[in-house]
């Protein structure tokens, strides 16, 4: 599992983490993974996992591997606690992230912490893999369409220093930085990243994490390169895909307003959701990287 975003780092592209909380959003992504042969992180959150059954998560990446030959890593996005991170990794999860960064530093460290001490042991308990992110910085913003205006502050940001103190004291894999990202799109305005402050975290943690940008949806395209020729190797993508489903079911609803038959209404969503994971596959250069 680790090897998949190794792999990426030393060749300088990006996984990509969708989210999906039904079987067909799930699908399409693997759709679009299969026809651009590209390793994927299938991610939910911890709403996303309730709503679809965690077990029931595990079950269905692990039909979709032996179907497809994939490298699919099933990923919690945004654990609030150890019980949490707890509960997915007994389901079968095989990455987790722990989001403490809406804490005091210093709390977020001891908590984050322990649970790296718990994933340790399991791995070694039971020989598995697993991916373990942690999160600095203050990432503003919900996976939803916002009208107001972002704005983010310079203290939003992630500190270089505060960044290699935290890998090193912490021991996780991955780590999600701010840099002028935010969750959800953004109507009034791009969100431009501060790639500067990147290089500077990079400079500072080199080769010993894999860094994450989480809320990719709404990222000039252009940064979003840049920020990966930087050292980003992780890239999560939600409200993109909640838009494009939305938007499929709508067009279906409004064309066929007296269809029925579920697969038929979902057709445009699965079709719209596997578009944006394609476009994002190139852009993030995963393409024929299994
Ligand atoms: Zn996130």
């Amino acid at each position: 599992m680790k090897e998949i975003l190794k792999k990426a780092q030393k060749e300088h592209y990006a996984v990509g983490a969708f989210n999906f909380s039904t079987a067909e959003i799930l699908k399409a992504i693997v759709a679009a993974a299969k026809e651009l042969k590209s390793p994927i992180i299938a991610a939910t959150s911890e709403g996303e996992g309730k709503f679809f059954g965690w077990r029931e998560a595990v079950a269905m990446v692990e039909v979709w591997r032996h179907a497809t030959g994939l490298p699919i890593i099933l990923n919690l996005d945004h654990g609030k606690s150890l019980a949490m991170i707890k509960k997915v990794v007994a389901a079968g999860y095989n990455a987790v992230h722990f989001d403490g960064s809406g804490l005091p530093y210093a709390q977020n460290l001891t908590e984050t912490c322990d649970v790296v001490k718990y994933i340790r042991e399991v791995e070694k308990t039971f020989d598995r893999q697993i991916i373990v992110e942690g999160e600095l910085g203050y990432l503003r913003g919900a996976s939803s369409l916002h009208k107001e205006k972002l704005e983010i502050k310079e203290s939003d940001l992630t500190s270089p220093e505060q960044a290699l103190d935290f890998v090193e004291r912490t021991g996780v894999d991955s780590l999600a930085i701010v840099i002028g990202n935010a969750h959800g799109v953004f109507k009034a305005g791009e969100e431009k990243l501060h790639l500067r402050r990147l290089a500077e975290i990079k400079e500072a943690v080199g080769d010993k994490v894999f860094l994450v940008l989480h809320g990719g949806s709404g990222i000039p395209a252009g940064d979003v390169k840049k920020a990966i020729e930087l050292g980003i190797v992780k890239v999560n993508i939600n409200t993109e895909l909640r838009l494009a489903y939305k938007a499929g079911l709508d067009k279906e609803l409004a064309e066929h307003p007296d269809e029925t038959t579920p697969y038929k209404l979902l057709e445009s969503s699965f079709e719209e959701v596997k578009k944006v994971v394609e476009e994002k596959i190139k852009l993030f250069g995963s393409e024929n990287k299994v």
